[in-house]
């Protein structure tokens, strides 16, 4: 769980309006989504780049940059809290719904699926 002073903190550099590097938000935020890109291409693809950070490690870069540009933009903390539980309950209902059909077209095949009947599901 992020804890609220953190998200305090990253609002209150924001607020200094001082990055070190890239001073817009959304180009801050577009240059880590690459590094991410990036690593990932190294971890599964055996590029033998070597990497300053894991791409996990990457997505936190892109997490502050995404609240720092959010808090750039006018939100706050209520805005983040509540938006951010309106659209994981919408997308916890989706998953439950998800699980259920899935539930009962096994039972209707009486099979377990296939991975083609699995590949198909998930792309509805
Ligand atoms: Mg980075």
């Amino acid at each position: 769980m992020i804890d609220i002073e953190i998200i305090e903190q990253i609002q209150r550099i924001q607020e200094l309006g001082q990055r070190p590097k890239i001073a817009d938000p959304f180009l801050a935020l577009t240059k880590e989504v690459g590094e991410v890109a990036q690593a990932i291409n190294s971890e599964d693809h055996g590029k033998n780049k070597k990497l300053k950070e894991t791409s996990a490690e990457e997505c936190v870069d892109v997490i502050n940059c995404a609240l720092e540009l959010f808090y750039d933009r006018g939100g706050d903390f209520d805005l983040l809290y509540n938006k951010m539980k309106e659209k994981l309950d919408r997308w916890e209902k989706r998953i439950d719904k998800r699980d259920a059909l899935r539930q009962k077209t096994i039972e209707d095949l009486g099979h377990a699926w296939t991975a083609e009947e699995a590949a198909d599901f998930n792309n509805m």
